[in-house]
């Protein structure tokens, strides 16, 4: 409900309860022989959607990138990838919690999305036999309170959006206590999947307008990943963290079928700069089971990145494109027509920060480990000039970001 000295944005019916689905036997508009096929997938990877998200496709068009985002497909039973393929269960310090970099601490608090993304890199979480996530996140508070480099605490899972509000005040005011914590990060596709979750609730407002200050915010990792998920409602839902006093950005991976086009993308980005969420990461898909119809290779995603960027303002030209590898965050800063240029945006190792690497171009590969590096003497073993810099000025943190 909107407060009575807020403008109105927009006509949406900020009440709107929306209706959740797990069985893709209640999506009518797929044929039932069609619906029989795919349920055999959703038995491995879970489907789960709402009439409002439903709603945005156009089942007239059988490659709708909407459709292709949610519905499962036949593909994904394909022997292809590994459950797990940034080894995230290596960097997990207590259950629930990863700590890969030194400033920034994630905790899985919940295994469920509002809908299931056909492409997730997490799949393995929403599996009957996953212990990475813990609804009891006090050993994680723990762990974080113990150590003062940590500076960044991202909740994530799951979308922890999906929790309650009093769950999640308890968080936020649990991390609030810890001084050194001073940024609070929620990765979460509820702003695409049910704007609703932040218009109807005001005591989610009121904890964001509580917990999130001036000079400790959190900040909504936003995930678009199509400009028709932008619509009125979700703008509104983006508008409402707003002036709540969330900052707003969004990342999303380049997802073969839906977003592997430079327009669709310039057009993401545009849309998402002027509703005040700016594009922050473009990921390079991992290659994590169930993902193989959602591939997009290095080469071509570059290219399609790089004429992306070249259209619209420079608030929508923002984003980096990544790998989320197991040894580290890593640029995709460049190809040409022999070589792939990479550095590490955040490394795990202390002696890979910053460091630049040249691979053989190879335009089927889709990830650094199947790429091949020019040769030993090759800069990919020399670190990056700025990491001179940085051992010069003594922990400047030339080349970090948050996870
Ligand atoms: S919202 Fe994120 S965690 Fe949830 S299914 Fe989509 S990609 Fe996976």
């Amino acid at each position: 409900m909107a407060h009575a000295d807020e403008p109105k944005v927009s006509g949406v019916d900020r009440s709107r309860r929306v209706k959740y689905i797990r069985s893709i036997d209640q999506v009518t508009n797929i044929p039932e022989s069609e619906r029989e096929k795919l349920k055999k997938v959703s038995e491995r990877y879970v489907f789960r959607a709402n009439d409002y998200y439903l709603g945005l496709i156009n089942w007239n068009d059988p490659n709708d990138p909407i459709k292709q985002l949610i519905i499962p497909r036949q593909e994904e039973l394909n022997d292809w990838g590994q459950l797990d393929a940034s080894k995230e269960s290596q960097v997990t310090v207590a259950r629930g919690v990863q700590h890969k970099y030194p400033h920034t601490v994630l905790l899985l608090c919940n295994e469920v999305c509002g809908a299931y993304c056909r492409y997730c890199f997490r799949k393995r979480l929403f599996m009957d036999e996953n212990d990475e996530v813990t609804l009891d996140v006090s050993e994680g508070l723990k762990y974080i309170a113990e150590d003062p480099a940590v500076t960044n605490v991202l909740l994530t899972g799951g979308d922890p959006l999906l929790m309650s509000t009093r769950r999640l005040v308890e968080i936020f005011d649990a991390l609030r206590k810890i001084p050194h914590v001073r940024i609070i990060r929620i990765g979460s596709k509820m702003p695409a999947f049910d704007p609703w979750r932040i218009l109807r609730d005001e005591a989610l407002q009121e904890a964001f307008r509580k917990y999130s200050q001036p000079d400790r915010r959190i900040y909504l990792m936003a995930h678009f990943d199509h400009p028709r998920e932008l619509t009125e409602e979700a703008v509104t839902g983006l508008d409402c963290f707003i002036k709540s006093g969330v900052i707003c950005v969004n990342q999303c991976p380049m997802i073969a079928g839906i977003n592997d086009d430079p327009g669709v993308l310039t057009e993401l980005w545009q849309r998402l700069a002027w509703a005040g969420c700016p594009p922050y990461y473009l990921f390079q898909g991992r290659p994590t089971a169930g993902n193989e119809p959602y591939a997009v290779p290095i080469v071509r995603g570059w290219n399609i990145f790089r004429q992306a960027n070249l259209t619209g303002s420079g608030l929508a030209r923002r984003p980096r494109y990544v790998m989320s590898h197991e040894t580290g965050k890593i640029e995709i800063l460049a190809v040409d027509e022999e070589h792939i240029y990479l550095r590490y945006h955040r490394a795990k190792e202390e002696s890979d920060r910053g460091r630049f690497m040249i691979y053989k171009r190879d335009d089927e590969a889709g990830w650094m480990d199947e790429l091949e590096p020019v040769n030993e003497d090759s800069p990919r073993f020399a670190p990056s000039p700025l990491l001179a810099l940085d051992e010069a000025f003594g922990g400047l943190e030339v080349g970090d970001a948050p996870d």
